[in-house]
């Protein structure tokens, strides 16, 4: 397949894009800058893929740069992991509709459309709860600036007129190289971990691997179509995730972190950590996909192993 990957120059793009060139995929970058990304695709035998990348603006100029694709995953988006100002608020929401109705426009100018759209959205989609459960069936509920910029975000994505759309409602990646993975080590690392409040907040968690094959999975199956979890199928709460990440790294798991200490330092943005959600991936498992580390300890040990 030919496939459009923009954001692919982030921490999940970059994975997304090792597996499907493995795969036998053709990529193309779209990115704010058009110069060449290089990717590290057999990290052992150090061998590095240059891709041609175009920017969202010459795009804008000649959408055909991308005729003939297949597929377009958008993952592009200001960092939600910095203060929240005013500015960066702004930002985090306008960059992601800016992007999406870029999509939108870019393929609506297209001679043959893309079958597929993989975009990128939230699971904060669902709002928070320490009790309820969430699947695709649940509906979306605006609470906070994060549910209501991934509410937003979807109804851009609602706007991309190709066959099948799918919004991908990503949970927390786990990684070695990026994400939300390296700060949570830090505290365990400097034998300081422990639970954040009350430690009853859910966390529904993905192994970036899975991340990346769920997306391919989503890309190749007619099936997968509308909000999809991108979260693995046993989330667990603050304190069980804080426990095992200790485990993993050989480090208690003992100093707990009261919520005002932590809303004192990050701000709002504290709500990350603070609250959560319970979110399943359903219509990943009834169509089929196969999790290869359904369970935290084992991607937790795979993580640090690599580390
Ligand atoms: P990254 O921050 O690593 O990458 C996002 C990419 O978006 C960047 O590489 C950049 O590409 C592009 N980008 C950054 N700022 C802007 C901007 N202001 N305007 C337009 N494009 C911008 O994100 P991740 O790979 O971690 O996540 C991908 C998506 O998934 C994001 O939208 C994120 O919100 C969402 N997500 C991720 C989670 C996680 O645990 N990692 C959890 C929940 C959601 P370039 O410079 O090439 O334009």
């Amino acid at each position: 397949m030919k496939i459009a990957v923009s954001g692919g120059t982030g921490f999940i793009g970059g994975h997304l894009i090792r597996h499907l060139l493995e795969r036998g995929d053709d990529i193309v970058v779209v990115s704010r800058s058009d110069k060449p990304v290089s990717i590290h695709t057999n990290k052992t035998a150090g061998q590095i893929t240059e891709l041609r990348s175009v920017s969202w603006q010459q795009l804008e100029q000649d959408p055909s740069l991308l005729e003939g694709i297949d597929g377009w995953v958008n993952l592009s988006g200001e960092s939600i992991n910095r203060r929240w100002t005013e500015q960066a608020k702004k930002e985090i929401l306008e960059s992601r509709l800016r992007t999406t109705g870029q999509v939108a426009d870019v393929i609506g100018r297209l001679k043959h459309k893309p079958k597929v759209v993989v975009n990128g959205s939230g699971m904060s989609i669902y709002g928070t709860s320490e009790k309820d459960e969430y699947d695709e069936s649940s509906p979306a509920r605006t609470i906070d600036f994060l549910s209501s910029v991934v509410d937003r975000w979807e109804k851009a994505a609602d706007r991309i007129p190709a066959e099948r759309i799918v919004k991908l409602r990503v949970g927390l990646v786990l990684g070695a190289d990026g994400g939300a993975l390296t700060p949570m080590m830090l505290p365990y690392k400097l034998f300081a971990g422990g639970r954040v409040g009350s430690g009853k907040q859910w966390l529904s968690w993905i192994h970036v691997e899975d991340m990346v094959r769920l997306i391919a999975f989503c890309l190749d199956n007619d099936n997968m179509e509308g909000g999809v979890n991108g979260t693995g199928p046993n989330p667990v709460t603050n304190d069980q995730f804080g426990r095992v990440l200790g485990r993993s790294l050989g480090r208690p798991h003992y100093f707990p972190v009261p919520s005002f200490m932590f809303k004192l330092l990050f701000g709002e943005l504290s709500v990350l950590l603070l609250e959560g959600q319970k979110v399943l991936p359903a219509k990943a498992l009834h169509h089929g996909f196969r999790f290869l580390y359904p369970d935290l300890e084992l991607a937790l040990r795979n993580i640090v192993a690599r580390g």
